[in-house]
């Protein structure tokens, strides 16, 4: 039977689908294992994708990282302390978290599940860094915890990802998943809302196939502007322009329209750290953004996966 969406939202929470899992409060504990981009490496390219500042990816990201038992630890005793948290997921989180030599892969994801109250183990990578042998690695795993693997897709439309110097297309975003759930993984894609040049039709066409795809869980981003990427001259000099609170709260509202109640919901929002957050400067109210989002569904009278039928 299709799941009823939460009680107390209109979308169904990530945090609802672990409480269901695993019975208890699960929290993510975020790994920077110093892994590197090939966007960024040279290997596809030198610049990276044309908003990426990997400070983004945590206000603490490359000083050099803790060893992993370490980071672990800590964000273990944080969230313990702060949510109350009882087990957790060891995240993978910054760059490209299964680009390097499978014996790197191996020592690194094993030493994160050494831990009793690591439940589940979930990895970011880029589609094209996923290859067979590493989605064996990666799939070796589920005999003992749950596992993800996150993809950053951000568009279905390749001129957006040239656009943004992903390196990859969309064809190659398809092949990634379809390989990942033959091996019965778990996936949560990552979408960007108000990429350069995209039109409400074209972001609502990226939720369409979202919404028919075989995944588990989403992320919706705020596209937002960080100093000292490329993006930032596009800024400043009139070129691109980011979404406005009201026209972002929509477009989140109307993706999730096209969502099945089925796939849980991990974010609908991005920032960044406050010290080199550009634009747009409303993205640091997340509360705000999340309250305006549930009272427009509310007001619309609709909910995750409306538009369905
Ligand atoms: S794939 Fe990720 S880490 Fe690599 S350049 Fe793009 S945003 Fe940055």
């Amino acid at each position: 039977m299709e799941r009823m969406i939460s009680q107390t939202k209109r979308y169904y929470q990530f945090s609802e689908y672990l409480k269901e899992r695993f019975g208890c409060k699960v929290y993510k504990v975020t790994i920077d294992a110093g892994f590197t981009c090939p966007n960024r490496d040279g290997k596809l390219g030198w610049g990276g994708c044309t908003y990426c500042n990997n400070l983004g990816f945590s206000a603490n990201s490359r000083h050099e990282p803790l060893p992993i038992r370490e980071q672990i630890e800590q964000g273990m005793a944080f969230m313990r302390k702060r949510y109350k948290a009882e087990k957790f997921i060891a995240y993978f989180q910054a760059y490209t978290n299964t680009y390097a030599p499978i014996e790197t892969l191996r020592a690194n994801y094993s030493a994160a599940l050494e831990f009793d109250d690591i439940v589940a183990l979930s990895i970011g990578t880029r589609p094209d860094c996923a290859p067979d042998p590493v989605l064996d690695l990666i799939g070796s795993y589920q005999a003992s915890h749950e596992v993800w693997v996150e993809y950053g897709l951000q568009s279905i439309h390749d001129r957006t990802l040239r656009l943004v110097n992903r390196g990859h297309n969309y064809a190659t975003f398809l092949d990634a998943l379809e390989r990942t759930r033959r091996r019965g993984l778990k996936v949560c894609v990552h979408v960007i809302l108000g990429l350069p040049g995209e039109s409400h039709a074209e972001m609502m066409a990226t939720a369409q196939a979202v919404g028919q795809m075989d995944i588990d869980s989403l992320k919706i981003h705020l596209m937002h502007v960080l100093r000292d990427t490329p993006i930032e001259k596009d800024l400043t000099e009139g070129r691109f322009k980011a979404l406005e609170f009201d026209e972002y709260v929509n477009l989140v509202c109307d993706f999730l329209e096209y969502l099945p109640p089925k796939v849980s919901i991990q974010r609908l929002t991005a920032d960044g750290p406050r010290s080199i957050l550009l634009a747009p400067k409303w993205a640091t109210q997340k509360s705000k953004i999340i309250a305006a989002i549930d009272a427009e569904l509310e007001r619309r009278g609709s909910q995750q996966g409306s538009r369905l039928g």
